[in-house]
């Protein structure tokens, strides 16, 4: 398969699980996530149409960010992001992966101070809602009081939350992690913690994204369907 025919699968099973429940295709966007690929990859689907582009790690995404060829790219980081290195993060560049106090600060610190006289940076609030140890994300009993720290933080727009499922065959059990962040959403914007409060759901990946958008996401970052394996 080309990367023009996995593309426009990819879209098309987007396409099809949007509307077979009932959503608006204009409510649901694709974040191609090129991690591992090379750079030439990038220019490609962006010359296919693809405008959101999304990066696990900051190195290789400012090294992509810099080498495109391609205009009006936005890119996405959804890995992990170390307080040491939000230096790195270039403005415009939303960040998935917010998840805790000290990432709180120092992106607070950082982006108040950009010396291009702009600032700010938009995230989404990272839960980890499938409840395994090792995962990142804040614990969804954290949520609230996490929120009301950032919200103190103007110079942070929170527009959503993002979550990962269990890697798991058990449809079941993915589905209840994405409508628990769906649902922890919701309260959130009942709650009026941010002005910039938008909804947005960064939740399915390659192998679960019909069931995210069955529980309403809004962003679904896709890398292998589009790009093959890693
Ligand atoms: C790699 C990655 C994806 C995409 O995974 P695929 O299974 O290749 O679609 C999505 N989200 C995050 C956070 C990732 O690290």
């Amino acid at each position: 398969m080309s990367l023009n025919e996995n593309y426009q699968r990819v879209k098309e099973e987007i396409y099809a699980a949007t509307v077979a429940c009932g959503r608006s295709p204009a409510d649901v966007h694709l974040i191609a996530v090129s991690k591992t690929h090379p750079v030439a990859q990038v220019d490609a689907l962006a010359a296919l149409g693809q405008v959101d582009f999304g990066e696990n790690r900051i190195a290789e995404l400012v090294e992509k960010k810099n080498a495109t060829l391609a205009k009006n790219i936005r890119w996405h980081l959804i890995g992990q992001l170390q307080t040491n290195k939000v230096k790195l993060l270039p403005q415009g560049v939303i960040l998935h992966t917010l998840d805790r106090v000290s990432l709180a600060d120092k992106l607070a610190q950082h982006f108040a101070t950009n010396p291009n006289g702009e600032s700010g940076v938009d995230v989404l609030i990272q839960v980890n809602c499938s409840g395994e140890e090792n995962k990142s994300g804040v614990h969804p009993d954290a949520l609230d009081a996490l929120c009301e720290y950032v919200a103190q933080k103007s110079a942070i727009r929170v527009r959503g939350l993002m979550t990962m499922a269990e890697h798991t065959d058990e449809e079941k059990t993915i589905r209840k992690a994405f409508a628990h962040l769906r649902s922890l959403s919701e309260n959130i914007a009942a709650q009026k913690f941010f002005l910039t409060y938008e909804n947005i759901l960064s939740m399915g990946m390659s192998g679960d994204f019909k069931i995210a958008i069955q529980e309403g996401a809004t962003h679904v970052r896709i890398g292998s369907a589009i790009f093959g394996s890693r």
